[in-house]
Parts: structure tokens; sequence; C-alpha cells
């Protein structure tokens, strides 16, 4: 049985403040809640403060939003693995397509991530998703099959399954615009079709894959009884503490 987790991707929200009431808030909400597992991935600026009040809870886990693979040295700009895990961060987004679209990052450089963030004992959640445009030219399973190869190139079976994979159809996020749970069944299995081939199916098995893109209260407890989903990231709707909360309940 895969234990589902459900992460908050809080993108470029919240002030160090908002995001402490939020966690007051979101911590009453879910008091009652077992078995699944809870990711905030808040800016950079409001880690130190969530992992000072979180004071490593088993319940509520930190995410990153990103990082980068070097070391250290001379990157201007850039928060390195161990600076991360100096925050008792767990968890890290890698190839969020806002990433990918924006900031230009491609298969190989998060693939450089992806190892980088299992050498340093974090455990990636590396996102995948098709365009509009893609899905409307029946592409949509040979773009997840090259976004899961190369981020996944050299990954071990052990790592694989310490991978959360996160199905983000592009054309989801921040529309409003659900897949529905059989358009999003269909590519999660798929993704997991693709991870025994880079493997074998009882690693595949094993494999975390959250759908993304505009899940909210009304739409997660559908999305999250399909048998090959797994958890969900949620941006929009978590950042704000008693609707995550349902989220998660509907993981439970
Ligand atoms: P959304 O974002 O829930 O606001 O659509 C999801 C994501 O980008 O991870």
């Amino acid at each position: 049985m895969r234990k589902k987790i459900i992460a908050a991707n809080w993108k470029m929200n919240m002030t160090i403040g908002e995001a402490e009431s939020f966690l007051k808030d979101f911590r009453l909400e879910i008091e009652e809640v077992t078995g699944v597992e809870i990711v905030i991935a808040p800016p950079f600026t409001a880690l130190p403060k969530l992992s000072e009040l979180l004071g490593g809870s088993q319940k509520v886990r930190l995410g990153a939003q990103n990082f980068y693979f070097e070391k250290s040295g001379a990157y201007t700009g850039e928060i390195s693995a161990a600076m991360l895990r100096d925050l008792f961060v767990r968890y890290v987004i890698i190839g969020h397509s806002e990433r990918r679209q924006i900031f230009g990052e491609t298969d190989s450089f998060i693939n450089k991530k992806v190892l980088a963030a299992h050498a340093s004992e974090l455990k990636p959640i590396l996102c995948v998703g098709e365009t509009l445009e893609e899905r409307e030219a029946g592409k949509e399973k040979q773009v997840l099959e090259t976004q899961l190869r190369g981020g996944l190139a050299g990954v071990s079976a052990e790592q694989l399954v310490e991978t959360v994979i996160a199905y983000e159809p592009v054309w989801a996020i921040g529309t409003g615009k659900t897949a529905t749970s059989a358009q999003a069944q269909d590519a999660h299995a798929h993704v997991r079709a693709v991870l025994a081939e880079l493997t074998d199916a009882a690693t595949a098995d094993k494999v975390r894959i959250q759908y993304g893109g505009s899940v909210k209260p009304a739409n997660a407890l559908e999305l999250l009884s399909q048998p090959d989903i797994d958890g969900a990231l949620v941006g929009g709707a978590s950042l704000e503490a008693r609707g995550f909360a349902e989220i998660v309940k509907a993981g439970v």
C-alpha cells in the first residue's frame, strides 16, 4: 500500500508572518488526521520559521520549491541541498512546469537536480506534464515518457522508490481546469508503466504519483480515489489552511 502524499506548493506567496499564521490554523484542522503524509513547500524565506515551529514534526514535513545541484561556490542567488538539510527540509520540488517554461529548465538540468537531491537525502518531487498543444496533438504520453526518461536518468531502483512523481498537465495548472479523474488515471497508469520499464514492475508499484493542477476540496476525493493517484500537489488551494486541510483529509 502506498501512503498518500499531499503537498502544498505555495509558489511565490506567503510572508513569514502569513506562513506562521497558516501553520497555526492548519495544525488545528489536521489534529485528528493520520495515515497521510503532508508536505508544505513555502518560499525559501519562510523555511527557517516553519522549521522552527515544526521542530522535526513527523506529521508535517517541509519541502523546498527549488535548489541548485552544485555543493557550494560562486552561484549567486542559489540555495544548496546542504542549506535545505540544515533546516530539516525533506522534499524538494524539481522540474515544475513554471521552472521549465519561465526559467528554461531542461530535462538534463532537471536530472542533475534529481541526482543531487538523492545524494543529499532530499526526496525529489519530480514534476512532469504536457501542454494543451501537446495533448491536442495526441502527444501527451510521448511527452511524459521523454520527461521521465530524461529526468530520471541514472536513478537507481532504491532511489526511485524515494522519488515522488507529480503528474501536472500544464493546461490544468492555475487555470481552474482539472483533468477528469479518468484522464488523470490514464496518465498516471502510463507514468507507472514507464517507471516499470526503467526499473521493474515491483519497484514502479511502490512509487507515489501525485496529481497536480487545480486540485481543490471539491475535486480532491474523486481524484484521490483513482487506483494510480497517490496524492496531490496543490498550488492555489494550498494557501488557505482550512481548504488545504480538507484536501489532506480527502487523502485519508
Ligand atoms: P494549482 O497549481 O493547484 O494552483 O493549479 C498546482 C501546481 O502548480 O503545483
